[in-house]
């Protein structure tokens, strides 16, 4: 393809080209395996001394169509597809940490994760610490160990819709000699691109706005290909160390920038599973397809709805960082200059009761724990997502017990903003 596309021409045509005669959409291979035609072609596939797709849980075409697109729209080097986005950044970290290992997070982080993180990963012997995003870098340097392996946080929050100083992260990262992982899910890359920011690994969980339409849970990992493992080589011997499993290749030297997505491959796909199915890739192919249209009208319309909230006598606060004033909205400036995304958290006065009698009066906003998708839904993590919480807990992981969470869609914002104003009518009543 050209050089230098911009990326609305991204989505609709990267990581695709047919030949002649081939199909204009990228093809559905809803196969398990590939054949050959002599066993020595099979062998060198299993060194890793050719390549060619073997069997779908290691790689399949019409994933890698997706997953190149993804790699193009973010900038970086090459993508894995996951099952979904909890296997991204599961993978996107185990990749490399392993037992003994240690992990910065920000604390405000999407719940999945920071169960992810905080339970799991130290039941398998990786401990956490997380942070205040917004502390100074001084403070945030003081988490950091030897057995530090990287730092991670969200290009915007989910569900705080607060906004990451990715150029601060990432030079914390760069002194400490370990990569940044943005897990870039709300903003897609169509309103920010982390490693243009120094970030050094992205994720995703493409069930959202990439899907965009509520049909296929998933996930991504994209690679910058700028991070030196072989400098910070005593850190990362996953990577710069022979592998004995596959007859002791080292993936920085057969593999140069491809190496973190290779091993993540080769090695993470091929033991712990967790492969999108080629069905859902497809899926998946068509959503980025409209991605940048699609984001543009959820950015419109949350402005719309912030800014009718933000007016109402009834609203307690509102959190957008599209509003001026609002805690992110300079951050959002430099980051997000096209917009955020179409999420927003706010609260009625009058705490949770009034919260959950507004919710109950809503006719075209559906309560759901999904987001970032075309229909407008609402969501009261202190309800719902998190309510085996105390409202103390609530607070330590950066939500407020009265945040709701709405995710404006696709429809006319008109009809949202009237929905939205009956309802709350009804729960003053
Ligand atoms: C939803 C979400 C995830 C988890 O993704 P799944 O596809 O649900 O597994 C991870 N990070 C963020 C920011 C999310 O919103």
């Amino acid at each position: 393809m050209a050089q230098n596309l911009h990326i609305g021409t991204l989505c609709v045509q990267a990581g695709y080209q047919p030949g002649k005669g081939e199909s204009r959409q990228i093809p559905i291979i809803q196969s398990t395996t590939f054949r050959y035609e002599t066993s020595d072609q099979m062998g060198r596939l299993f060194d890793l001394e050719d390549s060619g797709y073997f069997y779908t849980r290691l790689q399949n075409p019409t994933n890698d169509h997706v997953a190149a697109r993804i790699a193009a729209l973010e900038g970086g080097v090459a993508a894995m597809l996951t099952s979904s986005g909890q296997a991204a950044n599961f993978f996107a970290c185990v990749n490399i940490c392993e037992a003994g290992g240690h992990i910065i997070a920000a604390g405000n982080i999407y719940g999945g994760t920071f169960n992810l993180l905080g339970t799991s990963l130290r039941k398998l012997g990786i401990d956490v610490t997380f942070i205040n995003p917004d502390a100074s870098e001084e403070e945030i340097a003081t988490a950091f160990r030897p057995e530090t392996k990287l730092l991670f946080g969200e290009t915007i929050s989910n569900p705080g819709v607060e906004v990451l100083d990715i150029e601060k992260f990432a030079r914390i990262a760069h002194a400490h000699g370990v990569p940044l992982i943005i897990d870039n899910t709300f903003a897609t890359p169509v309103h920010c691109r982390p490693f243009e920011w120094g970030a050094d690994i992205v994720t995703h969980s493409t069930t959202k706005y990439m899907d965009g339409h509520g049909v296929a849970v998933g996930g991504a990992i994209v690679d910058s290909g700028n991070f030196d493992w072989d400098a910070h080589a005593d850190k990362f011997p996953g990577l710069t160390t022979p592998d004995p499993s596959y007859h002791g290749l080292t993936y920085t030297k057969s593999f140069g920038k491809l190496a973190y997505i290779t091993k993540a491959t080769a090695q993470l796909m091929r033991d712990y599973g967790s492969i999108q199915s080629p069905q859902n890739a497809f899926y998946l192919g068509l959503g980025l397809q409209t991605l940048h249209v699609r984001l543009e009208r959820h950015t419109k319309s949350a402005q719309k709805v912030a800014e009718f909230l933000q007016a109402h006598p009834a609203v307690a606060w509102i959190h957008y960082p599209g509003l001026p004033g609002d805690s992110e909205h300079e951050k959002a400036c430099k980051y997000l200059p096209d917009g955020s995304c179409g999420v927003l958290a706010f609260a009625l006065k009058g705490g949770r009761a009034v919260d959950n009698k507004f919710m109950d009066s809503l006719k075209l906003v559906t309560i759901e724990t999904h987001v970032a998708d075309c229909y407008t839904c609402i969501l009261h993590p202190a309800s719902h997502t998190h309510r085996q919480l105390t409202d103390e807990q609530l607070r330590a992981a950066g939500i407020a017990p009265d945040l709701m969470r709405l995710s404006v869609g696709l429809e006319d914002p008109e009809d949202i903003i009237a929905d939205l104003d009956q309802a709350i009518k009804e729960a003053l009543a």
